[in-house]
């Protein structure tokens, strides 16, 4: 009885990855039309400096308009682009989504902004990321120096010595390297020393509960010492109060972004916007 349920069991999990895998090949299928579509649209969320209320850097998030189902956010998306391998497409697109973004704006007369975009690892494990970076900074004629990248210490992790290789270079080029959602994951201090980094983002998760959470704070206070000891920068994740906000001013963070100031918001939106905000 038991080897017939065992093998009942063994068919059972057999479909299961069937199934999986003819998702992901649906998955890679759909975000390839998508993006020959056009339905991605990159979103942008002001990053503030903390001292003076004024619009330093935007991040660019993806979002995808799907036809059907709406408003598709990256976190159901992302995932099936990593495993697929379509991210690197993807990524690619953002990128030149972005660089267009802040040619457009120098047209415009806007006042210049950074803009921060999220690398995936295996943007991370291919050299010609270097060249690509280069060749669209040349055809939008937009400075390096307005053009930054998110990391998380994962990203990096495929392939070491490749991604350190490729960071110097970008740095060398005058690109800024921030470490994104600093303080989960496979956070290594030792990675400080060995990458190019000017920013690090504190995670959300240590600013949720900032204004009653004394652990959070000390741990905060501390990253943000660390950080300014060793010459690096920090912003602020997810702020959404203003108590969170003034209490991360005392605590000398330089930066913050989050739904208290503004949601990640269309290249309309944020031309549209007030870039100071006015705290009574
Ligand atoms: P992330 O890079 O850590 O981005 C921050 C996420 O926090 C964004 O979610 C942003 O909308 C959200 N956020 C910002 N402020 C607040 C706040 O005050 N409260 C709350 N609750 N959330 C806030 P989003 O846009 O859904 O992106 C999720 C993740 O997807 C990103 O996390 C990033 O890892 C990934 N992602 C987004 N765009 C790209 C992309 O172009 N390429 C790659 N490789 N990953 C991307
Ligand atoms: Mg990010
Ligand atoms: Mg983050
Ligand atoms: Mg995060």
């Amino acid at each position: 009885q038991a080897k017939k349920e065992g093998k009942n069991q063994y068919a059972f999990y057999n479909e299961n990855i069937k199934l999986t895998t003819h998702n992901l090949v649906k998955g890679e299928k759909d975000l390839a039309a998508a993006l020959q579509r056009e339905e991605f649209e990159v979103y942008f969320q002001p990053q503030f400096n903390l001292k003076t209320n004024q619009v330093f850097a935007a991040e660019a998030l993806v979002r995808w308009n799907h036809p059907e189902k709406g408003l598709i956010f990256p976190d159901e998306f992302i995932p099936i682009a990593e495993r697929t391998g379509k991210i690197v497409d993807l990524g690619y697109w953002v990128l030149e989504s972005s660089i267009a973004y802040l040619a457009q704006r120098k047209l415009d007369n806007r006042p210049d902004i950074t803009i921060h975009i999220n690398l995936a690892p295996a943007q991370l494990s291919d050299f010609s990321l270097v060249t690509r970076v280069k060749t669209l900074l040349t055809k939008y004629q937009v400075p390096a120096h307005l053009v930054g990248f998110e990391v998380t210490e994962s990203t990096i992790l495929t392939d070491v010595p490749l991604a350190q290789k490729i960071l110097h270079t970008l740095k060398n080029m005058g690109i800024c390297f921030s470490i994104d959602d600093f303080g989960t994951g496979y956070s290594s201090l030792s990675q400080l020393k060995q990458l190019p980094v000017n920013m690090l983002k504190i995670d959300r998760s240590f600013i949720i509960e900032l204004e009653s959470n004394e652990d959070d704070q000390k741990i905060v206070e501390a990253i943000i010492a660390m950080a300014h000891k060793l010459n690096i920068k920090t912003l602020a994740e997810g702020i959404e109060t203003r108590k969170q906000w003034q209490l991360l001013e005392e605590f000398q963070c330089d930066f913050g972004q989050g739904y208290y100031v503004s949601k990640p918001i269309t290249a309309e939106a944020f031309n549209q916007g007030n870039l100071i905000v006015h705290s009574e």
